[in-house]
């Protein structure tokens, strides 16, 4: 293949320049950190699946009419996508507690609140990614508070989409992290769902047992990372019996 120009490289993906102009192609890699990098690792075939995961969750979202950066998946561990300015900002919507949020009130993990509640982090490794409210969002100018609503409401509608669409398969959608980006269409400018939705930015429990499918397994060592990955993409449909390794494609334009 081509050398194509490298743009930014994250802790887990990178990404290229596009073939089209507009596009940009999202590489997901096997590379996992945690606590702001302090931890680092490797989860052999995340990257497949994640992108697998990502591009199944992304066409679900435009199929209710959530418009996302997603255009189609090229290949194992590549994504064309729409190119965006990314909103430097957070999203964490949480239906149980768990994390950061059982930490900070000290509650118990698993308790589940009587509404979701939409936190917003700013995004800086060097500031460990503070907590911020709309307040500073707009005060400092990252978004305007018509921005916000939107952002607000199309956090909610996802929401409300992955918590029904993973009870479907016996899994509690626990909390979730989303990033917006911005596109420039006839001098209009229109936010859209950007980055990725998967095992590495959201908390997922079976129904019945409370096992952890996520992320989590690997913050706290708790063994088994992959084959957890591996069992959301096959509770979803999209893992073939044959493994990570031949998994069949879609070609999903929006
Ligand atoms: N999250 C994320 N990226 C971050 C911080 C959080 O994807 O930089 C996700 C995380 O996987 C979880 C949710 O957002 O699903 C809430 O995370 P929390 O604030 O509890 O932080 P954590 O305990 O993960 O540090």
């Amino acid at each position: 293949m081509a050398k194509r120009r490298q743009l930014y490289e994250g802790k887990a993906k990178v990404i290229f320049e596009g073939p089209e102009p507009g596009t940009v192609v999202q590489y997901f890699k096997d590379d996992a950190t945690a606590f702001n990098n302090k931890k680092q690792g490797t989860i052999t075939g995340k990257g497949v699946l994640n992108n697998r995961i990502s591009e199944y969750l992304m066409v679900k979202l435009a199929d209710i009419g959530i418009p996302t950066h997603f255009v189609r998946r090229l290949n194992m561990r590549e994504q064309l996508v729409r190119e965006v300015e990314i909103v430097p900002i957070e999203v964490v919507v949480r239906n149980i507690v768990a994390g950061s949020l059982a930490k900070r009130f000290d509650m118990p993990e698993g308790t589940p609140l009587p509404r979701s509640i939409v936190e917003y982090y700013y995004k800086s490794d060097e500031l460990d990614d503070p907590m911020i409210s709309e307040e500073h969002i707009t005060a400092f100018g990252w978004a305007t508070p018509q921005d916000m609503d939107e952002i607000m409401s199309m956090s909610l509608r996802i929401n409300d989409f992955l918590v029904g669409l993973f009870l479907g398969i016996g899994i509690r959608l626990v909390d979730f992290k989303l990033e917006f980006g911005r596109v420039y269409e006839e001098d209009q400018m229109r936010l859209i769902l950007a980055d990725e939705i998967s095992p590495d930015n959201c908390r997922l429990w079976d129904k019945d047992t409370n096992e952890k499918l996520d992320k989590d397994r690997f913050r706290r060592d708790m063994g088994n990372v992959e084959g957890a990955y591996q069992e959301v993409a096959r509770r979803l449909g999209i893992l073939p019996e044959s493994g990570p390794g031949d998994i069949p494609g879609t070609d999903t334009m929006q």
